[in-house]
């Protein structure tokens, strides 16, 4: 059986059809996510990584389906070790989208993201812009499951939740992004660049306009780094006000 006609037989089988419509693969020759990428497809497994960006941008999945698929997605190693998928929280027609980069401990026990201590503190930064995670504010995480002990998503593992982010994205249609820390920022704007030198510009994911700052666990572990957040934060509210 060729290896198109077992996907699709196994999509069928999963129920996923039409909602995994296929287009003709659109390749990026700029991207640096090469080795990530020729890695996903070696992947013979139902995948939202089998697809390219561009053919999950037009699927229509609404946010019940996407968060059921996402709730028992098994595309890459993170799901063995989960205790929950960690979809996101927050405003679904939100005009701010903060995206971190995964789940920590008690993120993945109470499935939802940035509680705990780094989430105290980022609600405390949406404060000071006059904002709340309730209202206007959507907040997600570029993996949907925790990374064991904590550690980074590793680039392939990132590749593979990409649609879901992709896709929440789409149905929120923000009008700012801000990445929270170099995994967000890296992955999102397929960069290699320090954080450092990404912060003070805006850039675009996806059409819209993107900033970064620092993640608030990062911030946690060194204080003087607060008033860099800060003057991003400032930068943010700015950039937005421009916006509207
Ligand atoms: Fe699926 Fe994303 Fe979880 Fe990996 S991290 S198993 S791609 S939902």
């Amino acid at each position: 059986m060729t290896a198109p006609h077992r996907r699709n037989q196994i999509l069928a089988e999963l129920g996923l059809t039409p909602l995994w419509r296929l287009r003709p693969e659109v390749s990026n020759p700029n991207s640096t996510l090469t080795e990530a990428n020729s890695l996903a497809k070696s992947i013979d497994a139902v995948s939202p990584a089998n697809l390219t960006e561009q053919e999950f941008i037009d699927l229509d999945a609404d946010w019940n389906t996407l968060q059921s698929t996402v709730s028992r997605c098994t595309a890459c190693q993170l799901h063995e070790t989960r205790t929950q998928t960690v979809f996101g929280v927050g405003d679904r027609k939100a005009d701010w989208l903060f995206i971190g980069e995964g789940p920590g401990a008690t993120e993945d026990a109470r499935g939802e993201p940035f509680v705990g201590q780094a989430g105290k503190l980022l609600d405390q930064m949406l404060a000071a812009i006059q904002l709340d995670r309730g209202h206007q504010v959507y907040i997600t995480n570029i993996v949907k499951c925790r990374p064991p002990n904590n550690r980074n998503p590793s680039l392939n593992e990132a590749r593979q939740c990409a649609p879901y982010l992709t896709r929440q994205i789409k149905l929120i249609q923000p009008k700012l992004i801000v990445a929270l820390g170099k995994v967000a920022a890296q992955n999102l704007l397929n960069s290699d660049e320090s954080i450092s030198s990404l912060r003070g510009k805006v850039h675009s994911h996806l059409g819209i306009p993107l900033i970064v700052t620092y993640h608030p666990a990062y911030l946690l572990r060194s204080l003087p780094d607060k008033a860099k957040a800060w003057k991003d934060l400032c930068f943010a509210l700015n950039t937005m006000q421009s916006l509207s």
